[in-house]
């Protein structure tokens, strides 16, 4: 089969990747010349708005995807009247803008941050009247790896943030003092079959995420499954989606869903059978979806701005390298390493993560102790 993939980045090129033992052939319709994927298909170098490369993308494909949300909704509609596309521009419509994502959380009883949306300065000033701050100010669209973000403290100058974020539409968003960030993501197909992941426990740092920790029976597995397979069921769902979500006690508030493959799960990539990328591809194309269990614990570091030696990475045991092609760019992933536990004891992995945080540039990270004995995923 033929798949166009809108996008061309890291997470294009890792489901081709994928694909390609699936014998299936890749088409990228992306603006960047230096797109990553490009090695892995055909690329398609024209702005997303350009007719003849979307006529062109539409003739030779057989299934049409996305590998992130900031791409133009007129064109994901336009050619999912030509051609099947997962997910559905209705999809999309909610995923790209965090007030209907919002909003179908609360329809479907899914715990948030308290929010308002916010669409001009006096409705940022009233609406702190109600969200007591901290609070925080996002753009609606647009926004990625914390981007399009302002922190509102008591005091702040409102007028100034408004205007630095664009005076565009917005939501404020209380603060939440989680425990801890985890994302779960699920494959669906188009019998409404579905499968899940184990979840992942996220730690950003300057709102780009750094690591990825997926442990074994992790306490939130079966309640962060069952809000993702209601808002799955809910959109009819076809592909894979990530569910971001803050652990407060034992209950988990949804902060966002990405319509997509992602970065928390790279590690699928060695420690399940199918990964992220195959189940995508699975479930767009009809094909049975493949299973998703994971027999250890396993860690994934990015490698962000910056390249570490690559001999210092090959020297840990259990390290897998990513590099994606990129050129370097302060604040931009230029790879990944994935941690597989198998050849450690427990204390080894942890020691072997810090070196790796360590040689990443997460000096905080690297000091940090994940598998003490504080039970981290024990809540009742
Ligand atoms: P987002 O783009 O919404 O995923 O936000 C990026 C990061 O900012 C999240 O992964 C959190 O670390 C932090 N963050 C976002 N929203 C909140 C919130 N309401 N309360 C606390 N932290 C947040």
């Amino acid at each position: 089969m033929n798949i166009g993939v809108l996008g061309g980045g890291q997470l294009a090129r890792m489901m081709a990747q994928a694909g390609s033992s699936l014998g299936l052939k890749f088409m990228f319709l992306c603006p960047d010349s230096h797109a990553c994927a490009a090695p892995y298909g055909e690329h398609l170098c024209a702005p997303y708005d350009d007719k003849l490369a979307q006529e062109h993308l539409a003739k030779w494909a057989d299934v049409v995807t996305y590998e992130f949300e900031n791409i133009p909704l007129p064109l994901v509609e336009s050619l999912q009247q030509q051609i099947p596309l997962h997910p559905a521009s209705s999809v999309l419509s909610v995923a790209r803008d965090r007030l209907p994502e919002k909003l179908l959380f609360h329809t479907l009883g899914i715990p948030t941050a308290k929010f308002t949306p916010v669409d001009s300065l006096e409705m940022l000033i009233n609406a702190l009247e109600d969200i007591n701050p901290p609070a925080i100010l996002k753009t609606r669209t647009q926004g990625y790896d914390g981007k399009g973000q302002a922190l509102l403290l008591k005091g702040s100058d409102l007028s100034a943030i408004w205007k630095e974020i664009g005076e565009v539409t917005c939501i404020v968003e209380s603060m939440v003092k989680f425990r801890r960030e985890i994302s779960i993501i699920a494959a669906r197909n188009q019998k409404g079959d579905m499968v899940f992941y184990p979840v992942s426990e996220n730690h950003h740092r300057d709102g780009i995420l750094r690591l990825s920790i997926s442990r074994q029976n992790d306490a939130m597995q079966v309640a962060a499954e069952a809000k993702i397979r209601k808002i799955m069921d809910n959109l009819g769902y076809v592909g894979v989606m990530t569910l971001e979500l803050f652990q407060v006690g034992d209950q988990l508030f949804a902060n966002e869903l990405a319509p997509r493959v992602h970065n928390s799960g790279h590690w699928t990539i060695e420690a399940t059978e199918t990964s992220q990328f195959e189940n995508h591809l699975r479930a767009i194309c009809g094909l049975p979806l493949g299973r998703t269990s994971s027999t250890q614990t396993t860690a994934m570091v990015n490698l962000v701005g910056r390249l570490p030696e690559e001999s210092g990475i090959r020297n840990i045991p259990g390290a897998s390298l990513h590099f994606y092609g990129k050129t370097k760019r302060p604040g931009r992933k230029l790879g990944h390493v994935t941690l597989t536990s198998s050849d450690y004891s427990p204390e080894e992995f942890e020691i072997g993560l810090a070196a790796l945080l360590k040689l990443a540039g997460e000096a905080e990270l690297a000091s940090r102790k994940f598998f003490n004995s504080t039970p981290l995923t024990q809540c009742n």
